[in-house]
């Protein structure tokens, strides 16, 4: 029978699950044996999730039993206690030890991390980080998170932390962030921060504006929305270029909705990031490539190391 890897993304409002036969990953184009996604709901808890995960990986294994189980969870946790510490989106995810839940359901390994890391791991090993030692990988979406291979390992920090490029300070004047801290990378260039601020700007309800707007918007040569998207992606550009500085990757790749905002913004964002690192720091800056499925590609990444 064939080695199968289960990999399991909890995604905050979407649960996903795949499974992949470890043979196949020989090919770069591999592909899932099967895939399933399903919509977490309103009045979810972690124990809904997880019981709608297990389901899922059940269906998917069918009466085989997975040789490697790796996880990605939209939050923090604590990847050598294989435990979450709590999520943003759904409650109930206090110090959930997630890893001993797979571990007695399936009898096999389990590996568990946060998203940005995960994804990180995932771009590296299947994606636009191939061949790369150092890299710092970056989501904008609707958050700002980021993860790093360092070295050829992904590198973590003391208490799983590092990568929280969304976090750090561009603008300390600057408005107020969900951190409590003023002028985040996060608070400046992620989809509902940015359409807040064009709501705010042109007197809207936030409900009609939406990060995916702004971009259109700006495209459209609205005023207000290219202000706030080119202040968005020159906040990011700064983020990346003093990250870079510190650490000096080879690549960064960025990932999430937002990075569909055109070419202007990539363009903007590049350009400050090199204009913020040092001359002798050269990095490309390149998108992902695996798109929705980055955590799960992650995830098999993980299970594997
Ligand atoms: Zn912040």
């Amino acid at each position: 029978m064939a080695e199968l890897i289960l990999a399991c993304d909890f995604g905050g409002t979407k649960l996903s699950a795949a499974v992949v036969e470890a043979d196949a990953l020989v090919d770069p184009q591999a592909t899932w044996r099967g895939h399933l996604r399903r919509f977490s709901p309103s009045g979810a808890s972690a124990q809904t999730d997880i019981e709608t995960m297990l389901v899922m990986a059940r269906e998917l294994l069918g009466s085989e039993r997975p040789s490697h189980i790796g996880i990605s969870f939209g939050g923090p946790v604590d990847y050598k206690a294989g435990v979450v510490r709590l999520s943003h989106h759904v409650p109930g995810w206090q110090n959930v030890p997630i890893r001993q839940l797979f571990t007695d359901a399936f009898l096999s390994p389990v590996e568990v991390d946060n998203d940005a890391n995960v994804a990180a791991l995932g771009e590296w090993h299947f994606g636009a980080g191939r061949g790369v030692a150092d890299l710092l990988y970056v989501t904008v979406s609707t958050g700002v998170g980021g993860g790093w291979i360092l070295g050829g390992r992904p590198y973590r920090g003391a208490t799983g932390m590092a990568g929280e490029i969304g976090h750090t300070v561009v603008d300390p004047s600057g408005p107020l962030c969900l951190c409590g801290k003023r002028g985040c990378v996060e608070r400046l260039a992620s989809g509902p921060y940015m359409a807040q601020d064009v709501a705010e700007a042109r007197g809207l309800p936030l409900a009609q504006v939406s990060g995916k707007l702004v971009a259109e918007w700006a495209e459209a040569g609205e005023e207000t929305a290219v202000a706030i998207l080119e202040r968005g992606a020159k906040s990011l550009g700064i983020g990346l270029g003093n990250a870079a500085n510190l650490l000096n990757p080879s690549r960064t790749v960025l990932g999430g909705g937002v990075t569909k905002s055109g070419e202007r913004w990539w363009q903007l964002v590049c350009q400050t990031a090199k204009e913020t690192a040092l001359p002798e720091v050269q990095f490309d800056i390149v998108p992902a490539q695996l798109g929705d499925d980055a955590p799960l590609w992650g995830a098999v990444a993980l299970a594997l190391l």
